[in-house]
């Protein structure tokens, strides 16, 4: 049905509180995006949200939110730890999805002219696309150290260096994973794709920095004008969808009595503190290892087509990890609500964390500016680099956007778009992109996105997430 929205004050919408909702939900956006955001079920999605129990403020959604598969992309949702709940459907079925962000020290200077042979070596060394293989042949053994150590083993493996993690949420490592509570059939799906894209939304893309807005963060973070940075974006592979899938079977066993209070099957949730919960935090925990992996071999493997098309070690090029951002995920945290301090798992489906300058868990060398936020575009747009903003805190979790996000379905794009032209176009600006087929470019046109400088303008004018640097794409292996 329809969903009421009163204004809070500029750029914050709230739907009230009334019936069986467990709290208010909140909309951070402006008229323009609010427009899209309404066309499609998001409100009713994020209204839904509110259903879950032990949901606290508010349910959220981000400028950049869209419908998804019970609770909507772009959505914060966070849930007491202990008389709350988790829910898989609130994390999202690719588990840790998310983009890290490498820095070099070459100009747009150095690569122009090189673009062709640069997105057809990665295209060649990257495996992409639905299909099986990774960088790394995986058997049984590995996918359990991978789940259990996540880029501890890539370190061990030489895939590392200890900067990589220092520069990575959690080190790299997320504590409590317990691969043992992971499916074997997971694990075999997992098998091998280590170091591999995906399918269609996920990229491997060389950018340009085409602005710095903050020359005091962009200073802390490496990042100037004309400089090289390349952006991954891929999450889980068949192992995380598994594992979604796994638990939502096993909630729709075990806790039909919850399910059946909630507004939406596809919101399944398993209550904090009940065996499923605590099996459930588990294996997500180890998937998100995997993911981390797998984005840290996509990077290896990138380092390694540099070094092969400019002939210099990639230390020498400067290729440092700016930092790895999570975009699908659940943790526990401790927030402080209303003056207490409580224990929540914080939901971020679509969104990033963007804790501010000074918190505990921003890694040292950012933390007197900020955590950097990761907030990609589309292969014909810009992507922004943020800083966590001093307002999230209070507003959202310690959450920001984590995209454009989609303005149409797959489908829709399909009929609107055909690949070799959106291909074509993208040249004309100098942007060379390459995938499996050109089905997918057509999906993944950039007007299917929204305007990301809007998503982001919203951000910055809260102050969860602050305008640092703006990038423009040069180069793009679609997934
Ligand atoms: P999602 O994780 O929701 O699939 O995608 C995250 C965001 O990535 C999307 O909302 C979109 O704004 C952005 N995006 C999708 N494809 C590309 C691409 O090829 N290049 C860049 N820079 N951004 C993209
Ligand atoms: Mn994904
Ligand atoms: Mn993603």
């Amino acid at each position: 049905g329809d969903v009421t929205l009163e204004q809070v004050r500029e750029f914050v919408w709230e739907i009230p509180q009334e019936g069986e909702m467990g709290a208010p939900a909140r909309v951070l956006a402006s008229e323009a995006l609010l427009e899209e955001i309404s066309g499609d079920k998001t409100l009713q999605q994020l209204r839904n949200a509110t259903h879950l129990p032990g949901i606290t403020n508010h349910a959220i959604c981000m400028p950049d939110g869209h419908q998804g598969y019970g609770f909507p992309v772009g959505g914060v949702g966070a849930m007491d730890a202990e008389n709350g709940c988790i829910s898989p459907g609130a994390v999202g079925y690719d588990i840790n999805c998310g983009v890290r962000m490498m820095r070099t020290n070459l100009t747009y200077d150095d690569v122009k002219g090189n673009e062709e042979e640069l997105v057809d070596s990665m295209f060649a060394n990257i495996p992409s696309g639905l299909g099986g293989g990774g960088v790394v042949e995986s058997g049984i053994d590995t996918v359990e150290a991978v789940l259990d150590r996540g880029v501890e083993w890539a370190l061990e493996e030489g895939y590392a260096v200890p900067d990589d993690l220092a520069h990575c949420e959690d080190e790299g490592v997320r504590e409590g994973a317990d691969p043992s509570k992971v499916s074997q059939k997971a694990k075999d799906r997992g098998k091998n794709q280590l170091g591999s894209l995906g399918s269609g939304n996920h990229f491997l893309e060389v950018q340009r920095v085409t602005d710095v807005f903050d020359h005091q963060v962009g200073e802390a973070y490496g990042l100037s004008e004309e400089q090289i940075v390349v952006l991954i974006h891929c999450g889980s592979r068949g192992l995380g969808h598994q594992t979604c899938n796994d638990y939502l079977r096993r909630i729709e066993k075990q806790h039909r009595g919850l399910l059946e209070r909630l507004p939406d099957k596809e919101l399944a949730a398993a209550p904090a503190g009940s065996q499923l919960a605590a099996d459930y935090y588990g294996a997500m925990n180890a998937a998100i290892n995997f993911a981390w992996v797998n984005r840290q071999l996509v990077m290896h493997r990138t380092r390694q087509v540099f070094e092969r098309v400019f002939d210099r070690p990639w230390e020498e090029m400067g290729m440092e990890l700016l930092y790895d951002v999570s975009h699908n995920i659940a943790k526990k945290e401790t927030h402080t609500v209303e003056g207490d301090e409580r224990e929540l798992y914080v939901h971020r489906k679509g969104a990033t964390r963007a804790f501010p300058a000074g918190h505990p868990e921003v890694p040292a060398a950012y933390r007197e500016v900020g955590q950097p936020v990761i907030i990609p575009g589309s292969m014909g747009a810009g992507s922004y680099v943020l800083r966590g903003g001093e307002h999230s805190m209070d507003l959202t979790f310690g959450s920001t956007a984590h995209g454009a996000g989609r303005l149409m379905s797959r489908t829709q794009a399909k009929n609107d778009y055909w690949g070799g032209d959106v291909q074509d176009d993208l040249r004309d600006q100098q942007v060379y992109v390459k995938a499996q087929s050109g089905a997918t470019i057509a999906e993944e046109a950039p007007g299917v996105y929204k305007d990301v400088d809007e998503v982001v303008r919203v951000s910055d004018a809260l102050g969860i997430g602050d305008k640092v640097a703006r990038t423009f794409p040069v180069c793009n292996v679609k997934g």
